[in-house]
């Protein structure tokens, strides 16, 4: 998407509203393959606004998408709808050039009275986007052994866990069994001590 922002830039009329969709590429040929656990289920949805206030140019747009991701842990789609915003003072080439670099960030530059916004709303979609996604906060993930998804219930992997901690306590019954065993057969051992 460029923006004729000509008339803007003439004064001819203060505000410009902004309203468009814009397709994520998600190939593998665009810089977007960082995100290679998330797909999107619309466009970018764009709106918002740019102002000219005596020649100070502000654009301030609200975006938001509908993406399936997987859960982190357990490895299910997740479905949401994930908004942020974009504020950036609109700039000439002439202008950006006068700039402080600590500045940079914050601009973005209009060229021959046209703004490409797509590079630059794509990247800030991605730098946005959570560094990952939960199906929910507490969601239990799959058993490193068997894999089975143990917010469906537990799995056997967990009995056999409990077994190590459980087995000193295990020893001491096998142990009391055979003495008691031991008793039966044979005399009292105290008493053949004394
Ligand atoms: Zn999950
Ligand atoms: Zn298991």
């Amino acid at each position: 998407m460029k923006l004729d922002l000509r008339a803007l830039l003439a004064g001819e009329y203060r505000t410009l509203p902004v309203q468009f969709d814009l397709v994520i590429e998600q190939d593998t040929k665009n810089h977007f393959t960082g995100l290679t656990d998330i797909r999107f289920d619309t466009p970018l949805s764009v709106s918002g606004t740019i102002t000219n206030t005596a020649g100070y140019i502000r654009m301030s747009l609200s975006l938001s998408i509908d993406y399936t991701a997987l859960c982190a842990r357990c490895l299910e789609d997740v479905s949401g709808s994930f908004s942020f915003d974009v504020e950036r003072t609109v700039v000439t080439a002439k202008m950006a050039e006068d700039m402080t670099e600590d500045r940079i960030d914050e601009l973005v530059v209009v060229e021959d009275g046209f703004l490409a916004l797509d590079e630059l709303l794509t990247e800030c979609l991605e730098l946005s986007l959570p560094f990952r996604f939960l199906c929910k906060e507490d969601c239990l993930g799959l058993c490193d052994r068997c894999g089975k998804n143990l917010n469906e219930g537990p799995c056997n992997c967990k009995k056999k866990e409990i077994d190590p901690r459980m087995e000193p306590l295990r020893r001491l019954l096998d142990e009391m069994k055979a003495e008691e065993e031991k008793e039966d057969a044979t005399p009292d051992p105290q008493d053949e001590n004394n």
